[in-house]
């Protein structure tokens, strides 16, 4: 007797959630595992770290998202070891069997091993980082409001961000509306004039990937919000009190946000297979492994070339056609057929800057200001998960638009 084939999907990203999806009335067994319950809207992990939305308004638990999907069973647990010959992934001390697998356990920050970095640096990746962010920086206020010493205080109030791509001018931008708006409100003693926002970028660009008129813009519109920008500026080492650069300056500050490096996760490793940079497995055009062609990788994990040679960036919108055409690869083995050659097609790039202000290039058109910022808004309201979480978000954007208030502005304990 034929037995249903069945899928182990490992990751429950924007990839992984596709593939799944795409498998819903196939004749198939789906098992979906992820080390966390949820799915995360990581575009939007910023907002959480500047206390502009709350990590439940920007993550939905996996199950939810399944509840009506016969074929599917969700698995909690961290996937710790594969075997491609006999076919089976090791979670929690259990092992799963596949017919088919697919890799999409996405990337992590990449502290290109600098130690103390990567103990006194923050990060957005997940909801405990972005969190952890939040905390620091509104306690870094409450201490500096009580701070009698102006040097110290003033350390306090330094906010170094590294890495000029789409996260830090993003994060740069609304942490300096942040203090502008709603900490000069809340703190009307403080001299919040002493408080500085400086993004260091190692090349002569922000935002690399984007056309010379949007990188203009982007600089325009950081510089209109007081963010100090520091372009061909590496950044050497970062003790948590001072960041030295590479020409030997030294920055006194208490917050160094990192969003210059990501990698591919830690399970790409661990595997034996072949990595490209960024650790990222080395796939065949279809997105299978060449050796393994029951395995696929897909999304932040997958080192795939578009047709210049050039590698695909992580970037979500990679992660969700990979998951579409792997479902529908998937769908044509099973019934006898063959997968076929993955093709990206580029939607165009946008990135916002703060209130009224973004950047976009969409249908080789470029735009930047109001227009570009209602086209952000609409589309991330759009593409986070779940009804309520929609609307919770489109509230809270508009009361901060209208009072210019962030409102989650609570410390909590780690
Ligand atoms: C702060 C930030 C801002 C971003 N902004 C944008 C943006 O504006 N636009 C854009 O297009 N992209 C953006 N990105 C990139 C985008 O989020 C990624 O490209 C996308 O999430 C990749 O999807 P993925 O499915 O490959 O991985 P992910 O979405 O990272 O999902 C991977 C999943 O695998 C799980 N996992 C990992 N290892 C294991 C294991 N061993 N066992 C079980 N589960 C495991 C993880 O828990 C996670 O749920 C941003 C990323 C960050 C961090």
């Amino acid at each position: 007797m034929k037995t249903t084939p069945h899928i182990v999907i490992i990751g429950a990203g924007f990839a992984g959630l596709e593939v799944a999806r795409g498998l819903a009335k196939a004749p198939v067994r789906v098992t979906l595992i992820d080390k966390h319950n949820h799915h995360l809207f990581q575009p939007l992990l910023y907002q959480v770290a500047i206390a502009g939305l709350l990590p439940s308004q920007i993550a939905q638990p996996v199950r939810t998202i399944f509840r009506r999907q016969k074929n599917l069973a969700f698995q909690m647990g961290e996937v710790s070891e594969v075997n491609f010959d006999e076919r089976f992934v090791k979670l929690n001390g259990s092992v799963i069997a596949y017919d088919y697998l697919v890799i999409a356990v996405g990337g992590c920050t990449n502290f290109f091993g600098h130690q103390t970095l990567e103990e006194h640096g923050f990060q957005l990746k997940d909801i405990e980082s972005a969190v952890r962010t939040r905390n620091h920086l509104l306690s870094l206020f409450e201490k500096a409001s009580a701070e009698g010493d102006a040097e110290k205080r003033k350390a306090m109030l330094t906010f170094v961000i590294v890495g000029g791509g789409p996260t830090g001018v993003e994060t740069a931008g609304a942490l300096a509306e942040l203090i502008e708006h709603v900490m000069a409100k809340d703190f009307p003693r403080l001299n919040l004039d002493e408080a500085r926002v400086l993004l260091l970028e190692a090349s002569p660009h922000l935002i690399s990937a984007y056309p010379d008129e949007l990188r203009r813009a982007t600089h325009h519109l950081l510089r209109k919000k007081n963010v100090e920008i520091l372009l061909n500026t590496k950044m050497e080492n970062y003790d948590g009190q001072r960041v030295t650069l590479g020409n030997g300056t030294k920055i006194e500050s208490q917050t160094l946000i990192w969003t210059a490096g990501v990698k591919a996760a830690e399970l790409a490793d661990r595997i034996g297979v072949e990595q490209a940079s960024a650790g990222r497995i080395r796939v065949a055009p279809t997105l299978q492994l060449a050796r393994h062609p029951q395995a696929f990788v897909i999304g932040d994990a997958a080192f795939v070339v578009d047709g210049n040679g050039s590698p695909l960036p992580m970037l979500s919108t990679v992660a969700i056609q990979q998951g579409k055409a792997v479902a529908g690869s998937i769908r044509r083995l099973v019934a006898g057929g063959e997968a076929v050659p993955f093709r990206y097609k580029d939607p165009g790039l946008l990135a916002t800057v703060g209130r009224n202000a973004a950047v976009a290039r969409i249908f080789g058109l470029s735009f930047s200001g109001l227009i570009a910022w209602l086209i952000w808004v609409a589309l991330h309201i759009y593409r986070i998960i779940g009804f309520r979480n929609r609307l919770a978000v489109m509230f809270n954007w508009a009361w901060d638009y209208f009072f210019y208030e962030n409102q989650v502005r609570l410390i909590t304990r780690e």
